[in-house]
């Protein structure tokens, strides 16, 4: 985690008596970004919020769109929402939009897109996304997964937030718990409209970020240096987890986030000997694909073990 972020929960902990006051991260967001306050709902983590975007638009009646291999947390919330979840087949592991967008019927109220995707690490290029927003609906929510933004390589980035001028119905996401470092204490938020913003701070619990997750989250966003850092250490682990996986002989999906999805063949067995091992990676039968396994960028020495262990485990 970034060292300014240790500093500020140091501090912190001195004022735990007291309710959180959000004020502070927000306004550290909107300065970050440009926009303005009222556009940014936080969470406790950015599973909050979605599930919060979930209970404000969806209910019995209603459904939700999202892609095949996308992100786990979509049909979830859909489901808990009591609405119907339309999964839409995935276009090489990576979201169809023509697809999605044809699926969209009278009572869907959100489309689902993480960008880059969790577990496929897949990206749809920004034009595409901005084609796809042009196309939908006004009344149709589109949710835009944001949580491995940062890891984008320069060339590949946008400022998507400025998007939310001419979209009402956009809803981004984003997370301290990725590049940040921080996914123990619980921070994401939502970039929105004035008008989503409010009906979410509605729904949402008033304290659902504590003090300690507030102030590291708004010394993190300052902490540039730790955010290159991070990136620095996510792009050299790629490359070194990539290199080593075609060595091996085994086929993976190029992935923007900090992990890389790659074809095990018989993947319950591989990842028994792995554990075996003391390596952990995740199974993703419960996404649609039986046979991968998703291995996240460790240190040098943990993407080392983690090949040789699966050396070791052909
Ligand atoms: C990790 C992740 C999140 C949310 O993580 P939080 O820790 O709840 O902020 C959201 N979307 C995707 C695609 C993720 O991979």
């Amino acid at each position: 985690m970034s060292p300014k972020a240790k500093a500020a929960l140091a501090k912190a902990i001195d004022s735990l008596e007291r309710y959180p006051d959000d004020f502070v991260l927000k306004q550290a967001i909107a300065g970050h970004l440009g926009l303005g306050m009222e556009r940014i709902v936080l969470g406790n983590g950015s599973n909050d919020v979605l599930d919060i975007v979930a209970r404000v638009f969806l209910a019995p009646g209603r459904s939700a769109v999202f892609s095949q291999h996308a992100f786990a947390v979509y049909p979830l919330a859909t489901l808990t929402a009591g609405a119907e979840p339309l999964a839409v087949a995935a276009k090489d592991f990576g979201h169809d939009l023509a697809a999605m967008r044809a699926a969209i019927r009278p009572d869907t109220r959100i489309v689902w897109i993480a960008n880059p995707n969790n577990p496929t690490g897949t990206f749809l290029p920004h034009d595409e996304v901005l084609a796809f927003l042009s196309s939908v609906p006004q009344d149709v929510v589109v949710v835009l997964d944001e949580a491995y933004n940062e890891y984008l390589p320069p060339e590949e980035r946008a400022d998507t937030a400025a998007w939310l001028a001419d979209f009402p119905n956009l809803v981004i996401t984003r997370t301290f718990s990725k590049i940040y470092g921080l996914a123990g204490l619980r921070v994401g938020y939502a970039l929105t409209s004035a008008a989503i913003a409010d009906l979410m701070n509605r729904i949402r619990q008033p304290f659902n970020c504590n003090n300690l997750a507030l102030a590291a989250a708004a010394a993190a966003l300052d902490d540039h240096e730790f955010v290159e850092r991070s990136y620095a250490l996510n792009r050299a682990g790629m490359a070194q987890l990539t290199e080593g996986l075609r060595r091996l002989g085994y086929d993976y999906i190029p992935s923007r986030g900090n992990f890389v999805a790659f074809r095990a063949g018989d993947a319950a067995a591989i990842n028994q000997k792995l554990l075996r091992e003391g390596v952990i990676v995740r199974p993703i039968a419960g996404y649609g694909m039986p046979e991968w396994l998703r291995v996240t960028i460790g240190t040098e020495a943990e993407n080392a073990r983690f090949l040789a262990a699966l050396a070791l485990a052909r």
